[in-house]
């Protein structure tokens, strides 16, 4: 047993957990969890816990249907909301029988789109802003959605739920060592968003797992509903994760050169090429809900058209302000993401075109000033500018053929996401909305 573990043990008995949750997620990014005994652990280790993946989205064949949890002691944590009861989480590797990562597994997936990165010298960090919805408490689709407030960008809202709200969820997750850097109340009413400080893709990933499970325990709490949906109300701006990244080699940020444009280097030049480059292939992944591209499209300083720019909110890729008080930091802000994403499939292809893009020497065509979303569709097309997938259609469409994702994927989470998209799109298509009622009965 290597010291991790054994520290893990020790903390078992100390804080006297009773209940080891052993988290791992499906490819849509859902959560999953399997509780085991301490005196469970030590063969969890060693050899991993079996359980039947086949009714795991998109982690087996039926005929492979027998798959091990392995959990990975360094995200060891108490769970702070059920503190006296002594229940403790880590996040799992998922391995076949014969001990090999499962290759649906999305923990896996990032790992080895992060091998390639290292394999380069690089290490890819992230910091993420997540926007999230708070309503009056809802039980159901048919409940009415109702902002618990009705402030908007930045106001303290008199004692307000969303102040406290927020409160009680930082709280929760600087307890379990995810630490916060900044929270504010967002633009629509309701809506919330909360930073997180820059960790490596990895941490991060299971940190944003983490953070939605916080935000939904602490709503359930206050009596109050908390949503991830991209864009869960039509007049009111959507909720997205916009990733803030950088790469680094050993303590050197490589997206910094002091004497570059905006102190960017020739490095984070191509890594925003190739962002912008395979944009339009990634979104499907980025953006995976027929709901999302409501929001991509519905202008709230959503990006729908593919161009880069400093501090130029309609931008896709976003250069922020250059910090003087922290010399040698340099980042690019991708806005596209929204917070029901899989962030360990997100992340993943990010890293995969924004590495194209270094490897392959891509220029960064020029930075957009203006507002691209006011411009006529003649403008955008004469400055070369491309829109992003207006459907999961679109986007589904687009990924098919790209050769990036599915080498970045591996095939069988290529085929699953794919497969599971159509048919949701397929659902979605289906039905006779509210909108088509309203606009057509009795018209028609
Ligand atoms: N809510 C906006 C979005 O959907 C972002 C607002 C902001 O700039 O923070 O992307
Ligand atoms: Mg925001
Ligand atoms: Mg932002």
């Amino acid at each position: 047993m290597d010291k991790q573990q054994e520290y893990v043990l020790r903390t078992i008995e100390e804080r006297e957990v009773r209940f080891i949750r052993l988290w791992f997620t499906d490819v849509l990014g859902v959560l999953k969890s399997v509780a085991i005994a301490p005196a469970e652990l030590e063969g969890a280790f060693a050899e991993g816990i079996g359980f039947d993946g086949s009714s795991i989205e998109g982690l087996s064949r039926v005929y492979e249907s027998d798959m091990l949890v392995k959990p990975d002691p360094s995200t060891f944590q108490v769970l702070p909301w059920n503190d006296d009861e002594g229940v403790a989480r880590m996040f799992c590797d998922i391995l076949t029988p014969t001990g090999e990562p499962a290759a649906s597994d999305p923990r896996s997936v990032l790992k080895r789109a992060l091998g390639k990165a290292a394999d380069a010298g690089f290490t890819y960090y992230i910091h993420p802003e997540i926007e999230f919805y708070l309503f009056k408490n809802v039980s159901g689709p048919s409940d009415p959605l109702i902002p618990v407030d009705s402030g908007g960008y930045f106001d303290h809202v008199a004692r307000g739920t969303a102040h406290d709200f927020r409160r009680e969820a930082i709280t929760a997750l600087e307890d379990m060592g995810i630490s916060v850097e900044f929270s504010h109340h967002e633009a629509g009413p309701g809506q919330n968003e909360i930073d997180l400080r820059f960790a490596d893709a990895l941490s991060m990933a299971d940190n944003i797992q983490t953070f939605r499970t916080v935000v939904k325990e602490v709503a359930l709490r206050q009596d109050v509903f908390a949503t991830f949906m991209p864009k869960p109300l039509v007049d009111q701006p959507g909720s997205g994760m916009h990733v803030h990244m950088s790469l680094f080699e050993g303590e050197q940020n490589v997206f910094h050169d002091p004497a570059g444009e905006y102190h960017l280097s020739e490095t984070a030049r191509k890594f925003i090429a190739g962002l912008l480059r395979h944009s339009a292939e990634i979104t499907a992944v980025c953006n995976q809900y027929v709901n999302s591209y409501k929001r991509l499209w519905a202008g709230d300083e959503a990006p729908s058209h593919i161009s880069w720019g400093h501090n130029n909110r309609s931008a896709l890729v976003r250069v922020p302000m250059y910090k003087p008080d922290k010399s040698g930091s340099a980042r690019v802000e991708y806005r596209a993401m929204d917070s029901s994403a899989n962030p360990y499939l997100a992340f993943s292809v990010m890293l995969a075109a924004g590495l194209k893009g270094i490897e392959e020497d891509y220029e960064l065509p020029e930075g957009a000033s203006e507002d691209v979303s006011a411009m006529s569709r003649a403008e955008r097309k004469a400055l070369g500018i491309r829109s992003l997938p207006a459907s999961l259609r679109e986007a589904i469409e687009i990924m098919e053929n790209s050769e990036l994702v599915a080498e970045t994927l591996g095939e069988d989470t290529f085929e699953f996401f794919l497969r599971n998209k159509r048919r949701e799109f397929a659902d979605y298509r289906n039905q006779v909305t509210d909108y088509e009622l309203q606009r057509f009965i009795p018209a028609l």
